[in-house]
């Protein structure tokens, strides 16, 4: 099994060394921002679902390590929560508002944590906003504790249009068979500008009325004037020995959905490591979008996020 294992993944990272030469010359001359950067110590906050993950996103993994995975590249970093459990939401916030003043970090700006129907919400987002980092809030809507339809209840929806008053997004991060629930909280709360994660988590191993669900619920999404969606995510699901430009179709259908202006790029290291490397990620993105104008290629890798998470 280990070798069978072995194997496939030596023939997975061939195929893709082999088409993607060009790709990663364009890639290293690309300035790229990445809008959904992971860093964990397990050490200092161990978030819950971390115990149960495969053992290869078990350790640190941290700045250095970010460094590793993308030595070479143009990379400007915003911070994606990890889910932790709600007592570490400060000290998750603290950390990182501390990690984006650091100019050294190449970290700018987050995205945190927070629970929107929580009692204490606005003084959560208030305290941490003022440092000026902040710039959107999520909690992972994808879990057993958070079933179809919980971001629809009152307290909860009350919660994402606060963060509207504070110049906050949420980001949605659902279920794709729940994308509608997606639908109808950003209806009710125009505005608040909401970020579909990871393509909304559309599977290419999803049956067909699996997949046209997805398709229509990304349709309805892009239709909103509040909404932009971040290209990432995907390769973290792709089955061991499928050949990563297989995501084609799922990027392909929510940049047209979306637009060239509504679109950004994000790593989702290292969770994407389940399904790659963060370089065979950007590699698989340019080699996909590659037919697409330069100023499409551009606006998803910087422009994009440059603009919608001000960034200076
Ligand atoms: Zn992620």
């Amino acid at each position: 099994m280990q070798r069978r294992r072995f194997l496939q993944s030596a023939c997975a990272a061939a195929a893709t060394t082999s088409v993607s030469t060009d790709a990663t010359d364009a890639a290293m001359s690309q300035e790229i921002i990445d809008t959904h950067q992971h860093l964990w110590d397990p050490a200092v906050i161990k978030p819950p679902w971390l115990q149960s993950a495969p053992a290869k996103i078990q350790a640190k993994l941290h700045l250095a390590e970010y460094r590793q995975a993308t030595e070479g590249l143009k990379v400007t970093a915003i911070y994606m929560e990890i889910d932790v459990a709600p007592a570490d939401l400060d000290r998750e916030a603290e950390q990182v508002i501390a990690l984006c003043q650091d100019p050294a970090s190449g970290t700018v700006a987050a995205t945190i944590g927070g629970r929107p129907d929580a009692p204490g919400f606005s003084n959560f987002v208030k305290k941490h906003a003022v440092s000026g980092k902040i710039r959107g809030v999520r909690q992972v809507l994808h879990g057993a504790v958070t079933p179809a339809g919980h971001c629809l209840r009152p307290e909860f929806v009350r919660g994402v249009r606060f963060l509207g008053t504070q110049g906050l997004h949420f980001d949605l991060c659902m279920r794709p068979a729940e994308l509608m629930d997606g639908v109808a909280l950003a209806k009710q709360c125009p505005s608040t500008r909401f970020v579909v994660d990871h393509c909304g988590n559309g599977d290419v191993t999803a049956p067909v009325p699996e997949m046209e669900h997805w398709k229509r619920s990304i349709d309805a999404l892009a239709a909103l004037p509040n909404t932009i969606c971040k290209i990432s995510g995907i390769i973290a699901r792709l089955p061991e020995g499928r050949d990563p430009l297989d995501l084609a179709p799922i990027v392909n259908h929510c940049l047209d959905a979306f637009g060239p202006d509504r679109v950004v790029f994000g790593g989702d290291w290292p969770v994407c490591l389940l399904g790659g490397a963060l370089r065979t990620w950007v590699d698989t993105l340019t080699k996909i979008i590659s037919n697409r104008p330069a100023q499409a290629q551009a606006a998803l890798w910087a422009e994009n996020a440059r603009n919608f998470y001000r960034l200076a």
